[in-house]
């Protein structure tokens, strides 16, 4: 083949992407394409975040002989009005699995067909493809229990680890306006590749610290996951044979787990995953509104709806907790709390999100719907001495050891701190 067009999506890395190594090996010259489409949701947090992503990919393209091309407007009409304006032969695309992700893939795969022009999906988003395990030997049916799935996907051969193209040549002559320059980024697969790296040695405690709030122990890596600055299946085997893997490879292992279910569940953003879940939520935009902003006046609930509101990001048992608070609790509708964590979080993703929401709610995959977390009691547990409020609740920073937990119980109520919400 003597051009190809690859369309990043959700894969923005050099290593391990096997759209990108498949044209370098099968085509003269590649042109990597990124197009910014405006009917993509996503927060202002998420949307910085890739733009830095953009910036380690083109510099990464650029080391290698290419460059990256970034134009707006629909992917797939741009990438087939590329696909001719280079003469490609073939356009290569990662398979995803949300409803905008597959629609985008469909109305590629026409304006291809129109064309003449070769489609080519590749995996690249999970560990395993959703759909490549599947319970019995029944077709079209997915995993909607973990722990079967995880003993299944743990039996599978995956595919083996694509080093990065040496090399990569772009057509002569393209336009000027195609590409864009940015200033140095902290997204983007260089960052990734540091953070997984430098994060390794950690590995060993992981089971021991990963719900430990204030020691903040995880490896931070999932706004680079969700945007496939890593590839997952590359992080599996970098910790593969590491002492304490398991316990993480179990997340990465949740990670795909979503994914097939939202792949076999389209709608998982904005209907019940259980048919038979009962759903009576309140009308409560006081309550939501005091939750988004971290005023509840339950200072483990706020630090961890602070700690969104500042950072983009929010460890996964604040996310358990305030989640749980806000549907069993407020009884409030699962869909405004996901909503809001979608909108601001930068590893926002449809599956993980809308999934961990559902499990939370009761309305999802867990086994036991009638689950409450009781927000006092996690607190007491996982930041013992309340350091991670202290943290994220400055009107608390004074209330010494784990009394911060419980501010009602003090002689003077810490100025500025509301009571709790009446429930
Ligand atoms: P680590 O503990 O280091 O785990 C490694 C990787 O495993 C993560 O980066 C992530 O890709 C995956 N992972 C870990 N826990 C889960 C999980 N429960 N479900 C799926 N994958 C997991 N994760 C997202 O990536 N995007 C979201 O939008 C998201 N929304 C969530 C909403 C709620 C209500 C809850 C309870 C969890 C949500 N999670 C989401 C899952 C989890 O909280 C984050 O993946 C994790 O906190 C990211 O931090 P880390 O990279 O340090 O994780």
């Amino acid at each position: 083949m003597k051009v190809a067009v690859v369309l990043f999506t959700r894969d923005l890395r050099v290593h391990d992407n096997p759209a990108l190594s498949a044209a370098a090996r099968a085509a003269e010259r590649v042109v990597p394409l990124f197009v910014h489409d405006p009917a993509l949701p996503a927060g202002d947090n998420r949307r910085r975040f890739l733009l830095e992503c953009l910036t380690d990919l083109k510099a990464s393209l650029r080391q290698r002989g290419a460059d990256l091309v970034e134009l707006r407007g629909d992917p797939a009409t741009e990438a087939v009005r590329v696909a001719k304006a280079v003469g490609a032969e073939g356009i290569g695309v990662a398979a995803d699995v949300s409803g905008y992700a597959r629609d985008r893939e469909r109305r590629l795969e026409r304006a291809c067909a129109d064309e003449r022009i070769a489609l080519k999906t590749f995996p690249g988003v999970t560990v395993v493809p959703p759909g490549a395990v599947r319970p019995g030997s029944g077709g079209g049916e997915h995993y909607k229990v973990f722990t079967p799935y995880w003993r299944a996907w743990q039996a599978q051969r995956w595919r083996d680890v694509e080093g990065a193209p040496r090399k990569l040549r772009l057509p002569d002559d393209l336009p000027a306006s195609w590409f864009k320059d940015r200033p140095a980024p902290t997204g983007g697969e260089s960052a990734a590749r540091r953070r997984l790296t430098a994060w390794l040695p950690q590995l060993e405690g992981y089971e021991d610290n990963h719900d430990a709030m204030a020691a903040d122990k995880t490896s931070r890596l999932s706004p680079y996951l969700h945007f496939g600055c890593l590839s997952p299946r590359e992080v599996a085997a970098r910790v593969d044979g590491h002492p304490g893997a398991e316990p993480f490879v179990r997340q990465l292992c949740w990670r795909d787990f979503y994914h097939q279910v939202l792949f076999a569940f389209p709608d998982l953003r904005r209907k019940a995953y259980r048919a038979s879940a009962e759903e009576h939520w309140r009308d409560e935009s006081d309550a939501l509104q005091a939750w988004r902003e971290g005023h509840t006046g339950v200072p483990i609930v706020d630090a961890g709806m602070r700690q969104l509101l500042a950072e983009g990001w929010m460890h996964n048992r604040a996310r358990l907790i305030t989640a749980s608070y806000l549907t069993k609790h407020l009884n409030v509708d699962w869909r405004a709390g996901g909503d809001h964590f979608f909108d601001l979080l930068l590893d926002g993703d449809v599956a993980n999100n809308y999934g961990n929401w559902q499990w939370v709610a009761g309305t999802g995959n867990d086994t036991k719907p009638y689950r409450r977390f009781n927000p006092i009691r996690q607190a007491h547990r996982f930041d013992p001495v309340g350091d991670y409020v202290r943290r994220y609740v400055p009107e608390l920073a004074d209330v010494e050891g784990k009394a911060v937990h419980e501010p009602w119980n003090l002689p003077e109520p810490p100025p500025g701190y509301p009571a709790p919400l009446k429930l």
